[in-house]
Parts: C-alpha cells; structure tokens; sequence
C-alpha cells in the first residue's frame, strides 16, 4: 500500500477493526501515517489481524458494555495523547425474518448499531474538540435508505444511523468536529462471507451486474471513502452520507 501520509500525526479509533471494513481502515489509516486505537469483541481476530502492525494499539471490548467507549476513549490518550478521528464501524447483521423475529435480537443490533455509536460518539467528542479537525465517520449502509427482507432490525438501525449522524453534524460542527456516514452496498466481509460462499449459483451475479463496474465491493473501497473524509481538506462536508455501492442503488 503505498505511504502518502496523509493522515500524518492524527491518532484514530476504529471500532470493529477486526475484520472486512474496520481492518482495511486499520491497515489504510496507518499506511497513510497515523495512529489507530483498533477495537473489537473478538481479541484473538484482532491480535492475528493487527498484532504485527506497531501503529495500532489494540482494545479487544464489547462496545455495548457500559464502561468500554471510555475505555477506548483513554486508550487513545494514553498512548498517542490525543484523538483526531473516531471511525464507528462495527456492526452486526444477523439474518431475522420480520415475522419469526428470535428473542434479543433486535434489542442487540440497536445496542451494536445505534446506542454503540452514540456512546463512543459522546466519549470522544470532549477529545475531538481539541483537535482543531475532529472527524465522526460512522458506517451506515444503502439500508439507510432501502429495505431489505429478513434484515428488520439492521435496517431501522440504519435509519437511525443516518438521523443520528445528522444531529451530531449539527451538534458537534461548531466545535469544529464533522460527523458524516458511508453507506456501503454488498462488500465481500466477514459479514457477507458465508452468504457468497453459500449463495444459490447466480445470486452473487446478480449482485454483481447490480452495479455499474462489474464487480462485488470490497472492504478497501468503503476504507477508502472513510479516509476522504477523514482528511482535514474535507472540513466542509458535513452531515452527508456517501454511498460505496458501485452505482447499484442508481440503478431501477
Ligand atoms: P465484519 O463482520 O467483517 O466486521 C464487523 C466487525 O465488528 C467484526 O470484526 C465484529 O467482531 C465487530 N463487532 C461486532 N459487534 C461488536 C461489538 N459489540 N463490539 C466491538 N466489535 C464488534 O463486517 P463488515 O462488513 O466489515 O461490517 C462493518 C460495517 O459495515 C458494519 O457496520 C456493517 O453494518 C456495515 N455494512 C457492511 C456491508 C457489507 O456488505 N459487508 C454493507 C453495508 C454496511
């Protein structure tokens, strides 16, 4: 990957860094040149992914307990002493028809999804603010304006992601700290593995010739995206979502 520095000095903390989206903006971010906090529940996925990487500080946390986003929060300013961006990307999509709903289900992705971003959010910002160009990037999805069957709960929390982040672009803009959202089509990760592997021969074509490229996403572009708003020349963006599909929502 090559090192153009554009992230030189600025420390970040990227939740669900473990895997797909979160890992490709763990390696991206610190190629770029900065310093990552990279949280996520699974410590061994982290340490395999991460462990040679000496930029990265790893915080293995279940985001929804009550005490983590503090937690990694002062992670951050124990080892960089600071905090310029906060990329909150872990989520979790579990296949629930709406009608045959299981028990806890929806009450754990609004957790993950909604509440997780709005408390890590809330932990960082006193931090942020003292950067001079704070950065929120939250990962929603093109489910934040379509629907998709047996997904009721990620949808909603979709949704919510959207609105959220426009009350923080509200909020958080004039103490200098953007809040915007990518939204991501289908992207080939630990989320979607099984799906593609599994998928009834010529459901991944459809996906595929859904877009307008050709091609399934892949993790780096969505990190790709997260990195352009990251940077400091993008201050003034804000309150907006970019899509990551490959044209596919343009398409009736
Ligand atoms: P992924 O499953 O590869 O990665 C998600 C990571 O989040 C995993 O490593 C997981 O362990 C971690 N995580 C889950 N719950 C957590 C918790 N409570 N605390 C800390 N970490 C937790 O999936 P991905 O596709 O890279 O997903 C990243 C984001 O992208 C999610 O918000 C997802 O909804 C969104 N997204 C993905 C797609 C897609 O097609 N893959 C499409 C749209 C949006």
């Amino acid at each position: 990957m090559p090192r153009e520095n554009r992230l030189q000095g600025k420390v970040a903390i990227i939740t669900g860094a473990a895997s797909g989206i979160g890992a490709a903006a763990v390696d991206l971010f610190t190629a770029q040149g900065a310093k990552v906090i990279a949280n996520d529940i699974d410590a061994d996925a982290l340490e395999r992914r991460h462990g040679g990487n000496p930029a990265v500080v790893r915080v293995a946390r279940d985001l929804t307990d009550a005490d983590a986003p503090d937690a990694i929060a002062a992670a951050a300013i124990a080892a960089f002493g600071k905090l310029d961006i906060l990329f909150n990307n872990a989520g979790i999509a579990p296949y629930d028809p709406y009608l045959e709903q299981q028990p806890g289900a929806w009450d754990r992705v609004m957790a993950v999804n909604v509440s997780a971003v709005n408390r890590m959010t809330l932990a960082a910002v006193p931090h942020l603010r003292q950067s001079g160009n704070g950065r929120v990037i939250n990962t929603a999805s093109v489910a934040s304006q379509q629907a998709a069957p047996a997904l009721s709960a990620y949808v909603t929390s979709k949704h919510a992601v959207a609105g959220l982040t426009k009350v923080q672009a509200l909020e958080l803009g004039p103490l200098g700290i953007t809040a915007n959202y990518v939204q991501p089509g289908f992207i080939v990760t630990g989320m979607t593995e099984r799906y593609v592997e599994t998928a009834p021969p010529g459901e991944i074509d459809y996906w595929r010739n859904k877009t307008t490229v050709g091609r399934l996403g892949e993790a780096i572009d969505v990190a790709n995206a997260a990195l352009f708003l990251a940077l400091d020349s993008s201050n003034f963006i804000n309150g907006t979502g970019i899509k990551v599909d490959g044209g596919a929502s343009i398409k009736m």
